[in-house]
């Protein structure tokens, strides 16, 4: 890579920002230190020469040549750093070949990677076809207002891929929902509470009964704990709502106690955590339908669970609701997001694919993924890396780190997919 040490250095700079949400402040709407990091950036593409938009630290872009848009979007905004790190994770350290520091794979390396490589495809003088637009996000990991607002000022390019998922390539994002049953409330116990946030399987939950809602050979048959205050205690296993199948729910084993003393959950047993509907056997080329039960508490006198509905296209919530309705449960239903898909064959998947190939000597093809990422920004926009298949860059957790092979490696496979993608007649 042409100015290595000059990337690293802007690197260290772009960590160097704790840009972690934070008060909204007068111009910097998610906090002082996401706005410092998107001015370096901005400032840095100028003095490489391209210029740039800030939509009033929203979010910034930097853009490049003339013709049909090609968008690229990824962020500057970081989650908390958390416990566990063996090193300070706003200072860029290295060891051993490998770098360590919040934002380093989520975001920021592959971010700037790509602003490195506009510069360099702008210093090749190969005549430009497209026009480039690289947007920096500001507010990914909370609640993508960055986006929002940008829409208030621009359009954001049909096609285009986000620096923000997996390799390969993800074509496809199944379509999310909120879908909330409701319940009569116990009689003989008085709260049930489980579950912090929609999209994470509940790994703790709680039930307080009353005396007569005791019943020691029933707790230990359900592997209950019971506290101080007639409180009783579940634990499961956390795992993100879109792969239910990889926690433990800790909400059931208190259903199922419940159902025991002589409360009637057989529905919500059932249906939410024994998928009676058969949703899992719902598939298309994405996957399947997953239906994650992570929220329980009592509301208005109800007894409510907030489902994490997840589903591939062409699936549409319509058609979730007709199989829901078949158990006659009381629900509602928000839809969080639509499916995401974009053509394999298209130009711009097949280019993207095939730079990942040549680069990698793989012979891998685009795939799809439960989760979303930035890539909806456009409406066909797909997913392209930074995390390699069976590696663990500790995103989101202690000691995110990427070694300098695998920088080395996402700058040769970006860089081809963003010089080919400007000989590709029509994306
Ligand atoms: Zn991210």
């Amino acid at each position: 890579m042409e100015n290595f040490n000059l990337f690293i250095k802007d690197l260290k700079t772009l960590i160097s920002y704790k840009s972690v949400k934070g008060k909204s402040e007068d111009g910097a709407p998610f906090g002082a230190e996401i706005k410092n990091a998107l001015q370096f950036f901005l400032r840095r593409a100028k003095e490489l020469g391209l210029p740039t938009i800030n939509y009033d630290n929203y979010m910034g872009e930097v853009f490049l040549g003339e013709g049909e848009e090609i968008g690229i979007i990824g962020h500057i905004d970081v989650v908390p750093s958390g416990n566990g790190w063996n090193t300070d994770p706003f200072s860029l350290s290295e060891k051993d070949g490998t770098y360590y520091g919040r934002g380093l794979s989520d975001d920021k390396t592959p971010l700037l990677l790509c602003l490195y490589i506009l510069k360099e495809l702008k210093d090749s003088k190969i005549p430009l076809t497209k026009k480039y637009r690289l947007f920096i996000g500001c507010d990914e990991e909370s609640g993508w207002q960055d986006v929002e607002y940008a829409k208030t000022k621009t359009v954001f390019p049909s096609f285009g891929f986000s620096p923000d998922g997996d390799f390969p390539v993800s074509y496809a994002e199944k379509g999310m929902a909120i879908a909330t049953f409701i319940f009569d409330k116990p009689k003989n116990f008085i709260d049930i509470k489980g579950g912090t946030v929609i999209n994470a399987v509940c790994a703790f939950a709680t039930l307080i009964a009353k005396d007569c809602g005791i019943d020691e050979k029933l707790l230990y048959k359900h592997n209950l704990m019971l506290k101080e205050n007639n409180v009783i205690e579940s634990i499961g296993v956390s795992a993100h709502g879109s792969h239910p199948e990889l926690g433990k729910n800790a909400i059931k084993p208190l259903l199922s106690y419940m159902c025991d003393l002589g409360e009637d959950y057989n529905d919500a047993i059932d249906y939410l955590f024994n998928d009676k509907w058969g949703l899992n056997n719902i598939k298309t080329e994405q996957g399947n339908i997953t239906l994650s039960p992570d929220v329980i508490k009592i509301e208005n006198d109800k007894l409510k669970i907030l489902c994490d509905v997840r589903f591939p296209a062409p699936i549409t919530l319509d058609e979730i609701k007709t199989v829901f309705d078949k158990s006659g449960l009381c629900y509602d239903v928000s839809l969080k997001h639509d499916t995401q898909l974009v053509a394999k064959e298209g130009n711009l998947v097949s280019t993207l694919i095939t730079a990942y190939n040549e680069i990698t000597g793989n012979n891998s093809v685009p795939v799809s993924q439960s989760g979303s990422t930035f890539a909806r920004v456009f409406p066909f926009g797909v997913a392209f890396g930074p995390e390699f298949p069976n590696e663990n860059a500790s995103i989101h957790e202690a000691n995110e780190h990427l070694s300098e092979k695998n920088l080395l490696l996402t700058y040769e496979i970006y860089k081809k997919a963003i010089f080919d993608l400007n000989g590709v007649e029509k994306l």
